[in-house]
């Protein structure tokens, strides 16, 4: 599908469908309230007059979710979409009335015209910056594995404004970096979303190293088991004992073109359990259902990566990402093991089934001998954080608070839902072991989110700002955003990530 600017647009392109703008209070908003029906936000001639034409109008307040769909001159359709107070309108409910309007135009029309000049005007590139988002991340599909496919009739949506084309120049700009990021959400949510009989953890490397190559000041290195086992890798290895694929650690580093000794580095990391079993703490049956989710932090790290090479931010990036499954066999890391992590620490492992802290502890402290300015990192961590947040939440823990606020910023700008838990002391004496530096489990199972970061925080070295993201949530089944599939990986907290490293001065 494409998404098309036309300027100067006298009349709208398409003569199916044209979606727009409607108020409860428009800019005319005195005759707006002495009026029965909401004001159109449009000045369009012929638009206004089919629309005093229909009775029905007079039922139709413009509040935000309500639609109102009349025909215009040749039939053409038209979807008045209702925002509300338009001093209240903000990006998340223009983004949610698109995606809601994308899904009744798509098996119906092949062209629609959205009117961008009946929204608010005075933030037009963020408007379109949200319009373009809702289309990319609601047309999303997963349908690689069906027999017949249901194709969208839907081919082109016109983006039709009066302005003149030197006046859109930071428009035509701001839809192909929206595209940038909706095409990396669904890269992310297809690797997510792929099963773990085609998607394992060689697999997955090789289709991250192949998609690394278009990518601008970018390079990777792949490391398998042997080059692990020589980083002393072997907290993280232990969790790949059980599998018949190898793990993989993948490092993938993006240099700015003016890159110097002061410019920026933040790093993310990445939990990329390709399929989770429990190991030999097996899960019950119900709760392995979906356990190829459980690389969510992977996909998503990558995702905001690979986005914020190609929108070529002037601040330089480190992925990390740890790979492997958690599965069973004679070899299989038994409960009550003790292994030596990679910075030398010992962690008693009770539970084989609390697998993502093992992989991400050995991930986080090869990361932080990179030295970067901030470490980031996501993954599908516990089942404790739904508890805590709800499953429309991202949990976030940190070691310093200026980091924590700018990414609650961030989550806050994209709309996104995070929130802040914390890592008590209590919670890291927790996680000592009478036999062993650490064991991978609390004493019970309260605060398991927290103390999963407090397990975590062990592995980041002094003097690194740290952040973690529990997206166990958050990561998939957010069918209440209709710009999210109702089923499977949600592609959330990329915008944030790259919201937040955009922030950042160079
Ligand atoms: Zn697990």
């Amino acid at each position: 599908m494409k998404i098309t600017l036309h300027n100067d647009a006298k009349s709208h392109t398409s003569s199916e469908f044209i979606i727009l703008a409607a108020y409860s209070n428009s800019k005319e908003g005195k005759k707006a309230q002495t009026s029965k029906a909401a004001m159109l936000s449009t000045d369009r001639k012929e638009i206004i007059a089919a629309y005093e034409q229909v009775p029905a109008r007079n039922y139709f307040k413009g509040e935000r979710g309500e639609n109102f769909l009349f025909t215009g001159s040749q039939g053409v359709q038209i979807l008045a979409v209702g925002l509300g107070d338009k001093r209240k309108t903000t990006l998340e409910h223009i983004r949610r009335a698109i995606a809601d309007a994308y899904k009744q135009a798509a098996q119906r029309f092949s062209n629609v015209s959205i009117d961008l000049d009946s929204f608010d005007t005075k933030q037009l590139a963020e408007t379109t910056a949200a319009i373009v988002e809702a289309i990319g991340m609601t047309s999303y599909v997963f349908d690689k594995h069906l027999s017949s496919k249901k194709t969208p009739k839907l081919q082109t949506i016109y983006l039709d404004t009066l302005e003149k084309k030197s006046h859109t120049k930071k428009i035509e700009e701001v839809i192909k970096q929206s595209l940038i990021v909706t095409d990396s959400i669904a890269l992310a949510r297809d690797f997510v979303n792929e099963p773990p009989n085609v998607l394992n953890s060689e697999v997955y490397a090789k289709l991250i190293e192949a998609d690394s190559k278009k990518l601008p000041g970018v390079k990777i290195k792949v490391l398998n088991k042997a080059q692990m086992k020589k980083e002393k890798m072997d907290l993280f290895l232990s969790v790949n004992d059980g599998s018949a694929f190898e793990a993989r650690l993948v490092h993938l580093t993006y240099t700015p073109k003016k890159a110097s000794s002061k410019t920026k580095h933040i790093a993310f990391v990445g939990k990329g359990l390709t399929f989770d079993t429990g190991g030999y703490s097996l899960k019950p049956a119900d709760s392995m259902v979906n356990m190829k989710f459980d690389m969510a932090g992977s996909s998503t790290v990558y995702g905001a990566f690979r986005a914020l090479a190609l929108l070529e931010v002037p601040v330089k990036l480190t992925c990390v990402l740890g790979l492997t499954d958690n599965s069973i066999n004679s070899l299989a890391t038994k409960p009550d093991s003790i292994v030596r992590a990679r910075n030398g620490k010992t962690v008693e492992i009770l539970n084989t089934d609390a697998e993502g802290r093992l992989v991400l502890a050995d991930c986080l402290d090869y990361t932080s001998e990179l030295k970067p300015d901030a470490m980031i990192d996501a993954a599908t961590l516990t089942g404790a954080c739904l508890v805590a947040l709800g499953h429309e939440t991202c949990g976030l823990m940190a070691n310093n608070d200026k980091l924590a606020n700018e990414l609650l910023d961030a989550a806050s700008q994209a709309n996104e839902r995070m929130w802040r838990l914390p890592i008590f002391e209590e919670f890291s004496n927790d996680i000592k072991s009478p036999i062993a530096d650490l064991k991978n489990m609390g004493s019970n199972r309260f605060g398991g989110s927290s103390k999963a970061a407090a397990f975590l925080q062990e592995f980041v070295r002094d003097g690194i700002s740290w952040a973690h993201l529990d997206i166990a949530g958050i990561g998939d089944g957010q069918g209440h955003l209709p710009y999210c599939p109702a089923k499977g990986a949600s592609g959330l907290v990329i915008r944030s990530l790259i919201q937040y490293v955009q922030s950042q001065k160079a």
